[in-house]
């Protein structure tokens, strides 16, 4: 199995289970590590009905490093950051203080639109779904940009609840901001959160992953997950649409520096 970099605590208020039963979870299937990263708190208030307060933070931070035990999976303080026009302001300063081991950089909002939330979701009926798509990736260009992230997450978010232009259309638009992130040095990571939502598809689809893979872009595992039974939520698929990509490697994170392990080997398939 490999590392699951992306989980959520209910500090958050969006999640259940106590960090602990996401350990416990992990450990049992053969998971090696693990990284917290619930929604980081934003001095200026952003989207503070999603995540926990600035005043919260040490106490995730005291419940995540409470896992660290010699107990199997190693356990990674991360945190999940939202690109918004500005949030470079407050988080660049303090970034070393927060002595993350990798902090995940997405976008969850177009201006005051929280597109991904199920409350919001009746906005995309009126949406130009293409300039909806054009505006996201213009946002996830200057996230990339800002190099203060490690990870882009869930790369082509916008087509959670099956919105989407045709694939040409995606991967004309994707393309440009592909390139911007393998400047970055950032990694991409392969979500499977999407399986759990309308779209039913892994974030992002295969034939983005394959432009990543051209572009040499990093990639790591995440489930997004919000309660202990999504820990590694069918990493088997994500590790196949790796593969498939032309993959051979992913990494993981400590400190904020990246090391490369390699994809673990096709298990044998029944016969069919
Ligand atoms: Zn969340
Ligand atoms: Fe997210
Ligand atoms: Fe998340
Ligand atoms: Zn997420």
């Amino acid at each position: 199995m490999v590392p699951d970099t992306h989980l959520h605590t209910p500090l958050c208020r969006h999640a259940e289970g106590e960090p602990a039963a996401f350990k416990a979870a992990a450990r049992g299937q053969g998971i090696p590590a693990i990284a917290f990263t619930d929604h980081l708190p934003n001095p200026d208030g952003y989207d503070l009905p999603h995540r926990m307060t600035m005043a919260e933070w040490p106490k995730y931070r005291e419940l995540v490093l409470a896992q660290q035990t010699p107990e199997a999976p190693r356990v990674l303080l991360g945190a999940e950051c939202d690109y918004y026009e500005g949030c470079d302001a407050s988080l660049r300063p303090r970034l070393a203080g927060l002595q993350l081991d990798l902090l995940l950089g997405s976008v969850h909002h177009i201006g005051r639109w929280g597109f991904d939330s199920p409350e919001e979701r009746h906005v995309w009926n009126s949406a130009d779904v293409a300039g909806v798509w054009r505006e996201y990736f213009s946002l996830l260009g200057k996230l990339a940009d800002l190099r203060l992230a490690d990870v882009v997450g869930h790369l082509d978010l916008p087509k959670k609840f099956g919105h989407r232009p045709p694939d040409r259309v995606v991967k004309e638009m994707a393309q440009p901001v592909l390139d911007r992130i393998a400047a970055s040095g950032m990694a991409i990571e392969i979500n499977s959160a999407g399986l759990r939502k309308p779209v039913a598809e892994i974030y992002p689809a295969g034939f983005l992953l394959a432009l990543a893979g051209e572009r040499e872009i990093p990639i790591c595992f995440g489930s997004d997950a919000h309660r202990p039974e999504e820990v590694g939520y069918c990493f088997d698929q994500s590790l196949e649409l790796a593969r498939q990509a032309g993959y051979r490697e992913a990494v993981s994170f400590a400190g904020r520096r990246r090391t490369a392990y390699p994809l673990p080997e096709r298990a044998m398939s029944k016969k069919t």
